[in-house]
């Protein structure tokens, strides 16, 4: 009853909100000059290099470039995850869909998995399992902290009829910005002695933070195109080592469309169940292109860097201000994303609203328990200074315009940050 009512609230608000945003909105037939900043965390800005590419006819499916297309989206990716060994499988669907890959093909109705606390994603995914038939043993979450490692030893040691198949985390929570330590969780899962495989959602934080996992010890990577790939929605992927496809194999759940089993195939109509995604696959091998181009350690460290002036800025509004961060240790804040808490009583539907409408500058909200008491700004993908910093002024902006109690001067704290950190590298 009172979830219920919870429901219904929401999605009131929700229409609310719409409602807003339609008032403030450009009227269609007028024109919007220069761009809006896309400044979600998913989806997130695409290259002109990927939109070009996918912005072609699509091949007969006997066309040698259309296996061409697969292999060099698959070796792509192979590298960007850092595996040698592990199969990748392609699927035309979304981050979603991808989580449901990895279940179904690892743990049947009655079985069990663990999914590890880390607020709204990992609840998400939880509970898609339970609608799956799968038991899910849950680790406490603890709001603004990454995942404590020593919750699933505990977890583990305790499934003493060892029934949990695998070990499902969430690498970066979207909705909360905080990332977890893969690597201690590695340990725990090791210092368990529990046979359970390590499945790792990447879908945030691919492409953006270091990942490496045959080097980490993943069984499974889960990913999705709209993020730090820097590809329009509509495409997701899991790489599954060798152990992890043994279990499947062995899996009596009921499934096909996502089955592995009849996805290892060298055709190309096997291998997606029927036609391939072909102008998102085009798209991919662009992106992952980029990617190579710049150098993963580049990506990486551009992330950092435009990661910490976002913090900049939210640390120059949070002095004598009512703004702060959600993640409240910061080396566990992500370099996608950063979910800022805003004044009790102020509404970011509001600000999102005027910030996308009035400011082109397109942000997101709270998602699941941090509905009404975040935003968040996505700094992954196809940025770069310029672009966080024109973002930054157009939240601060939209700040003053509402009264929202913001204190310092984020834009100047982020110009600073930025200057130094560039002067210092000597480029
Ligand atoms: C976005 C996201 C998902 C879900 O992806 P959709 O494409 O929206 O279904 C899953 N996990 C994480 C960490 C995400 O950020």
């Amino acid at each position: 009853m009172g979830l219920r009512a919870d429901t219904i609230g929401r999605r009131r608000a929700f229409v609310d909100a719409r409602r807003r945003s339609h008032e403030l909105s450009t009227p269609p037939t007028g024109r919007i000059p220069g761009r809006r900043f896309l400044h979600s965390p998913g989806p997130t800005h695409i290259p002109d290099e990927v939109l070009d590419a996918m912005h072609r006819q699509p091949m007969d499916l006997a066309d040698p470039r259309v296996d061409r297309t697969i292999a060099a989206c698959e070796s792509g990716l192979r590298r960007l995850l850092g595996t040698k060994g592990a199969e990748v499988f392609m699927y035309a669907a979304n981050g979603h869909g991808a989580w449901e890959v990895a279940l179904v093909n690892l743990a049947a109705p009655g079985q069990s998995v663990l999914v590890a606390g880390t607020g709204h994603f990992s609840e998400s995914w939880a509970v898609q399992a339970e609608a799956l038939g799968i038991r899910v043993v849950r680790t406490p979450w603890a709001e603004g902290l990454p995942i404590d490692p020593v919750s699933i030893e505990q977890a583990l040691r305790a499934d003493t009829a060892r029934e949990i198949r695998a070990v499902c985390v969430v690498h970066t929570d979207t909705a909360s910005g905080v990332t977890s330590d893969l690597a201690a969780i590695r340990r725990a899962i090791d210092a368990s002695g529990h046979p359970a495989l390590y499945v790792v959602d990447v879908v945030a934080s691919l492409a953006a933070a270091p990942f490496a996992m045959d080097e980490l010890g993943a069984n499974v990577a889960v990913g999705a195109s709209q993020k730090g790939l820097m590809l329009p929605p509509g495409l997701g992927f899991v790489a599954v080592d060798e152990r992890a496809f043994e279990v499947s194999s062995r899996n009596p759940a009921p499934r096909f469309y996502w089955d592995w089993r009849s996805r290892r195939s060298e055709l190309s109509y096997r291998k997606f169940c029927g036609t391939p995604p072909l102008n998102l696959l085009m798209g991919l091998e662009a992106a992952l292109g980029l990617l190579a181009r710049e150098g993963i350690d580049a990506v990486h460290a551009r992330h950092r860097l435009l990661a910490d002036t976002v913090h900049a800025a939210v640390r120059g509004w949070s002095e004598g201000g009512a703004i702060g961060f959600f993640a409240r240790q910061p080396e566990s804040r992500s370099v996608s994303v950063t979910a800022i808490t805003i004044p009790a009583g102020s509404d970011p539907d509001a600000i999102r609203a005027f910030a996308r409408e009035r400011m082109q500058v397109a942000i997101s909200g709270g998602l699941g328990p941090l509905a009404g008491r975040v935003i968040r700004i996505g700094h992954l993908g196809d940025i770069n200074a310029a672009m966080v910093l024109g973002c930054l002024a157009g939240v601060q902006a939209t700040f003053h315009a509402l009264g929202i109690a913001s204190g310092g001067d984020g834009v100047r704290r982020a110009a600073e940050f930025l200057a130094a950190a560039q002067s210092g590298r000597g480029d």
